[in-house]
């Protein structure tokens, strides 16, 4: 019972923390029959209901046409749907697109199958969502998945899509056949910083009716490295996956690179080593945060969090190329 009210309470947090709905506003949980997206939907309509957000939930799945896969796990997303009382819209890439994953594999063979296939749900959601007429559509993306997706644009040196990816709510703009904006939709990820073993552990306690089965085509999946490597660092320190996101330290590498060169020049930063400004930072009557100004302990976990990057970087390459 703990373990519960802790979950929920984390999860309404961050909903009211990060302003994520208005009340009245329409919103389209993004529902696959997986762990995320139900324990997601149980827990919105739960928590909807516990605090009245006001917000007027519906699921919507898309049907990327994977046989032994996606039909199966829709039935799921058909039982969620009567289990929770939410309105279901299920929308397939044959119908929009006249390809189902399954023809487009046959013809392209089993390679970058996710990168086609991501793109096409990507613009199915929207599609929905307009069908649907939502403002906002909600993703189960967990702190493991972020992570996953950090890492790949790293390897990628994907730096536009490195400093988008960790952010709770992106505003998406939807176009017609035209070309002609059509929409705004925010999208945003309430389990941004909830392990994948929470979600787990909650959906397997509650009972949840989900499908756990892997998606046949994603098993070559550039993905499946980066989970593998996380899982082994995650092995050899537990807090490895949210640990920057809680701090704000991907700011330190991608977003505040201007700031720290500024405090490194004015000789406030010494031997290399920097600290993230923070405006709440105690005793900075300016709002603008010094090095100087920061606590000790914040100054000692920045220390061992760059120390651990610069081993990192020293670690043989992957693969042993
Ligand atoms: Fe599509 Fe890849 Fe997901 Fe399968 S694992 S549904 S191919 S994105």
């Amino acid at each position: 019972e703990c373990f519960f009210h802790v979950f929920e309470t984390e999860i309404h947090n961050t909903i009211i923390d990060n302003k994520l709905f208005n009340k009245g506003d329409r919103v389209a949980i993004g529902a696959s029959g997986g762990k995320d997206s139900t324990v997601l939907a149980y827990v919105l309509k739960l928590l909807n209901d516990r605090y009245s957000y006001g917000l007027d939930l519906v699921l919507l799945s898309i049907d990327e046409g994977i046989t032994g896969y996606r039909d199966d796990s829709l039935e799921t997303v058909k039982r969620n749907r009567d289990q929770y009382q939410i309105p279901l819209l299920i929308i397939s890439y044959k119908d929009l697109y006249g390809w189902s994953m399954d023809d487009i594999v046959k013809e392209i063979g089993r390679k970058n199958n996710c990168t086609f296939c991501g793109v096409f749900r990507r613009q199915a959601l929207d599609r929905g969502a307009i069908m649907l007429n939502v403002d906002h559509i909600v993703t189960g993306h967990n702190a493991d998945d972020i992570a996953e997706t950090v890492l790949m644009n790293i390897l990628r040196g994907d730096l536009p899509r490195l400093q988008r990816c960790t952010s709770i709510i992106t505003n998406d703009t939807s176009e017609d056949s035209s070309g002609i904006e059509t929409s705004k939709i925010l999208r945003s990820k309430p389990f941004k910083y909830t392990y994948e073993k929470e979600i787990v552990m909650y959906a397997y306690f509650k009972k949840l009716d989900y499908f756990s089965t892997e998606c046949i085509y994603s098993p070559n999946a550039y993905r499946g490295h980066a989970r593998v490597f996380l899982k082994d660092l995650e092995a050899i320190r537990r807090t490895t996956i949210v640990e920057g996101l809680n701090k704000g330290l991907p700011q330190l590498g991608i977003g505040h690179t201007t700031k720290i060169r500024r405090m490194h020049e004015a000789g406030n930063l010494t031997s290399g080593l920097s600290s993230p400004a923070s405006p709440s930072t105690p005793g900075d009557e300016s709002g603008v945060a010094t090095p100087s100004s920061l606590a000790s302990e914040e100054k000692g976990k920045v220390v061992t969090h760059i120390k651990d990057l610069s081993r990192l970087e020293n670690m043989p390459t992957l693969g042993g190329a």
